[in-house]
């Protein structure tokens, strides 16, 4: 008959001393599946020594710093259009950020949803595709001074 997996985290820490995750509380000898300190519930469970996510982590940052770049130079374009403070934006500069906008909103949902793939990729792949969002936010800046507003 297979052991319950609160049997399992019994015997596990009937050999061991280990801290409780919340408390710190030396777990050695359990008898229950919480955590006689602190009270929260305990379960024995089987983790990673290394997770994948550096590469993953880079990716979403520069995809999110050219995203909040693109809405900040947007809003800056809406707002002084508005006020009458631009009074000729660059056409060009104004498509430049509004494709930038959506290209890394539509960016930013695939990234996340190929996060698990991503960590099954090999780590040249990975960084491969993190090193190409990183130019994202460079591209953005170049530009800013190429065709942004004077
Ligand atoms: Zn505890």
């Amino acid at each position: 008959m297979p052991r319950s997996s609160n049997d399992l985290l019994k015997e596990f820490l009937s050999e061991r001393s280990t801290p409780c995750p919340s408390c710190g509380y030396d777990l050695r000898n359990l008898t229950g599946s919480s955590c006689p300190e602190c009270g929260q519930r305990l379960q024995l469970s089987v983790t990673l020594v290394y997770h994948n996510l550096p590469a993953y982590v880079v990716g979403l940052v520069s995809i999110g710093m050219s995203l909040g770049y693109s809405a900040i130079a947007s809003g800056f374009i809406l707002f002084a259009s508005l006020n009458g403070r631009l009074r000729n934006p660059s056409g060009a500069f104004v498509v430049c950020i509004v494709l930038t906008l959506l290209i890394s909103i539509a960016l930013l949902v695939v990234w996340i949803r190929i996060s698990h793939w991503l960590r099954r990729q090999s780590p040249f792949r990975r960084w491969t595709l993190a090193t190409a969002c990183v130019a994202l936010p460079i591209m953005d800046m170049a530009l800013l001074i190429a065709i942004g507003p004077r």
